[in-house]
């Protein structure tokens, strides 16, 4: 069974609209609709916004479903300045971008996140499953330009150009997501092929503000590409 996971119900909508022989499961709070699309048996998650609680509900999909492979999917930030809204990256690698240890500074110092070392599970990539690398860069239809390459993921909605440059100087990631990290590392512990696949609705380099449409478009571009895999 597939996993198809999404943060946010507008990153799971379409799915759900075309799932057939639909059956909800709501478990400790996640919800969970297993059927099928295209013939091909899935389990859609609403993971909820977050790096936590992708983590959660990604390892509650795994201990309850027979899951063979993980769709991780949704909007994100770019870190890039020729990547824009309506682009997708594939997740060739995924990497954890709020993962520090600040050097000491005392009382009436101040703060300079410009100056954070990494720590261990910053320095950590974690791996999609390099046959659906392929499938998703063979098939993947958008609108837009699609690349592929690292996935930056962390629980910050990173909104200055300075700090915004360092990340992608400091991770080389092409976007930044909330969830995608909590995915590759479950997946990761329990041997189970993952991807990341993220549609970029912002762009803070250029002012681009957040449109939330493009997770319509993605879905449909992801759902074409079930009967391939
Ligand atoms: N509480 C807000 C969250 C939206 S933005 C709401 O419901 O309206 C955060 C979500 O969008 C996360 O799921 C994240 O994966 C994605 N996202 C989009 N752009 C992002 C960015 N620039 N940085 C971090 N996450 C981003």
């Amino acid at each position: 069974m597939i996993l198809i996971e999404g943060a946010m119900e507008e990153e799971i909508a379409y799915f759900l609209s075309i799932l057939e022989e639909s059956e909800k499961k709501i478990i400790a709070g996640y919800e969970f609709y297993e059927g099928k699309i295209k013939n091909k048996r899935v389990v859609i998650s609403k993971t909820l916004v977050g790096t936590l609680n992708a983590t959660i509900a990604t390892t509650i999909a795994i201990l309850n479903y027979e899951i063979s492979m993980v769709i991780n999917q949704g909007i994100a930030g770019s870190h890039c300045l020729d990547l824009h809204i309506g682009d997708i990256v594939i997740g060739e690698t995924c990497r954890n971008v709020n993962a520090y240890k600040m050097p000491i500074k005392e009382k009436g110092e101040g703060s300079n996140s410009l100056e954070w070392k990494l720590n261990k599970r910053a320095l950590e990539i974690k791996k999609a499953d390099t046959k659906l690398v392929t499938i998703f860069e063979e098939n993947l239809f958008s609108s837009g330009k699609i690349v592929k390459g690292t996935l930056g993921s962390g629980d910050v909605f990173n909104r200055e150009y300075d700090r915004i440059m360092w990340l992608q100087e400091t991770f080389q990631n092409l976007s930044e997501d909330m969830e995608s990290i909590g995915c590759y590392t479950v997946c990761e512990k329990f041997l189970i092929p993952c991807i990341g696949i993220r549609v970029i609705s912002n762009n803070e380099l250029l002012g681009e503000s957040i449109d939330k449409r493009v997770a319509l478009e993605l879905q449909k571009n992801v759902a074409a590409v079930l009967e391939v895999l």
